[in-house]
């Protein structure tokens, strides 16, 4: 059951940004409302304001930036990254990693933005897009601005940067400057609809550059920099993948919880990040 609240349309930033900064404590945001929803039928929440953002003009869309990156409105659904052309072409582990989430059905409402705001620690699209390093624009009362790396977003689980009254305006990936490939696999209990029991995307480039991101292992989703570090320059052999696979393992601390263990988690970090080196290899055509 949910408890009684007042739903807001609200059509400009400014109105909505003001009004949820002077009902902090009372408002709260929502987008597909996938995340919220459940968390106010649970009564973990219980907001006397909802304030639906979708129809905030120019939330909803993915378009091209100068040399090739992309903007993608915080309110776009994540069925419509996962099948946008531009997306596929340009930055496919992204595509993978909103089409791993939930269903159909919730993947039609599921925004991108709510997927990283929430700050799931399993939340799937966070680790492709920390190996893009992607960057995230906040708009808040006044019209202010700013800019903020997706790597300095996240503070804890279910804690962000926000301020009262910031919303997520846009998700910005800038150009891919070398060729790459990526992998982004997700191991769950079901094939089906499950939050993920740890996620892995690596992106390897053409440069010798390889990025390792990792999701619900951690108390955010995470870069493995120091494995990452262990990559650079040197020809991916079997001793060098054991010195990365220990640095990553060494750049997590699982929980245990009812989806998987700590000591299951932290050996399936290991196997999925050899998999996914192994797949981004592969595609890059070598080593
Ligand atoms: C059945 C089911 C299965 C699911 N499976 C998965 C899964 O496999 N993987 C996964 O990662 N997630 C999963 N989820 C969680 C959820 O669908 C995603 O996290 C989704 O992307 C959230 O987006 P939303 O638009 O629905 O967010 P909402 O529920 O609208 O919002 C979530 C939170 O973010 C805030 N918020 C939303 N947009 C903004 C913004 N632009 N600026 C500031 N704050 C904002 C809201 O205030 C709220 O606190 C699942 C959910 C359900 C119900």
């Amino acid at each position: 059951m949910f408890n009684s609240f007042e739903y807001l349309a609200p059509r400009s930033w400014e109105e909505a940004c003001g009004f949820l900064r002077e009902h902090a404590k009372d408002a709260v945001a929502m987008a597909g409302g996938t995340d919220l929803l459940v968390r106010m039928r649970e009564r973990i929440l219980q907001p006397k304001y909802i304030v639906d953002i979708k129809a905030l003009p120019g939330f909803i869309g993915i378009s091209a930036t100068p040399g090739g990156g992309l903007s993608i409105g915080a309110a776009t659904p994540l069925n419509q990254i996962a099948r946008s052309a531009e997306v596929q072409n340009s930055f496919p582990i992204l595509a993978e990693a909103a089409h791993s989430v939930g269903s159909y059905q919730v993947r039609n409402r599921a925004s991108i933005g709510g997927n990283l705001c929430n700050a799931s620690p399993a939340a799937d699209t966070a680790p492709a897009l920390l190996v893009l390093d992607a960057a995230v624009r906040l708009t808040g009362p006044g019209g202010s601005s700013r800019q903020v790396p997706l790597k300095e977003f996240f503070v804890g689980p279910g804690k962000t940067v926000l301020q009262p009254g910031e919303l997520m305006a846009t998700v910005e990936i800038p150009p891919l400057l070398a060729g790459a490939a990526g992998a982004y696999l997700k191991l769950a209990r079901t094939k089906a609809v499950d939050l993920s029991q740890v996620s892995v995307a690596v992106l390897a480039l053409a440069t010798g550059e390889v990025r390792i991101a990792l999701g619900a292992v951690a108390p955010t989703p995470v870069r493995a920099s120091h494995a990452e570090d262990l990559c650079r320059g040197r020809r991916l052999d079997n001793q060098v993948i054991q010195e990365v696979l220990a640095a990553t393992v060494a750049a997590v601390s699982p929980i245990g919880d009812l989806r998987a263990s700590r000591e299951y988690r932290l050996e399936m970090v290991e196997v999925l990040t050899r998999r996914a080196l192994g797949r981004a290899m592969a595609a890059l055509g070598g080593n």
